[in-house]
């Protein structure tokens, strides 16, 4: 029987390097679920499907051809054999993943392709509905949150370290509107599961977090 852990939470509460540290650390699977509804957008803004066009985005999303695949550092994202990596973290792909990522009909196209992901020794499922929708049933479900004033100054801190310029008055804004967008969209709103750990990441690091999450599971 395969292990699970479910990590939701808003963009910028760290989910994404715990996730990764964790996963190598158990040596367990990763379902990085945001990469796929920026996967679907990235291929809808390339093929011209409209982002209101249901089925068509659902039948892109049943299509897709798409593989993680670790290198050295980290994992590799392919879609149709090409290494599209980069082009997923745009401002333009992230705001429309959340624009395809609100519409019923492509979540459930995904479904089943995330399901897929949970195989042995175990997985870290990371997104925003892995233990309320995809992964109900998960044993240990954690939910990452930080305050929006301190998620921006760390995806400040990203985007300068890139070489960016950018505003973190800027960054701040966009966090709260895609949080109001997150939390109030009639389909799949981010919330904790009801029976979720809720992990304030706001003064703590990465390890700190991890190890919050290690000693859940050694419970
Ligand atoms: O986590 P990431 O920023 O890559 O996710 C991109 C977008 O995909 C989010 O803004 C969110 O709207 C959506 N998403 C989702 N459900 C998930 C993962 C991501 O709706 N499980």
């Amino acid at each position: 029987i395969s292990k699970l852990i479910t990590i939701d939470g808003p963009s910028g509460s760290g989910k994404g390097t715990v996730c990764h540290v964790l996963a190598k650390k158990l040596n367990w699977h990763l379902l990085d679920s945001g990469a796929l509804y920026r996967i679907l957008a990235y291929a809808a803004l390339q093929q011209k499907v409209n982002l209101d066009d249901k089925s068509g985005l659902a039948d892109l999303a049943l299509a897709l051809e798409v593989s993680f695949v670790s290198n050295g550092e980290g994992v590799d994202t392919l879609l149709s054999g090409e290494n599209v990596g980069d082009k997923l973290r745009t401002e333009e792909v992230g705001k429309a993943a959340s624009e395809v990522a609100s519409i019923q009909e492509v979540r459930s196209a995904l479904l089943a392709r995330q399901k897929a992901f949970l195989q042995k020794p175990g997985l870290i499922a990371d997104g925003r509905d892995m233990g309320t929708v995809v992964f109900p049933d998960a044993k240990l479900k954690i939910f990452l949150d930080a305050s929006a004033e301190e998620r921006a100054q760390r995806r400040f801190n990203q985007l300068q370290g890139k070489g960016f310029n950018v505003s973190i008055a800027q960054i701040l804004s966009e966090i709260k509107e895609r949080d109001h967008r997150d939390r109030n969209r009639a389909v799949a709103p981010l919330r904790p599961a009801d029976d979720a750990f809720v992990i304030d990441s706001t003064t703590l690091t990465v390890d700190e977090v991890v190890e919050q999450i290690l000693n859940l599971v050694a419970l």
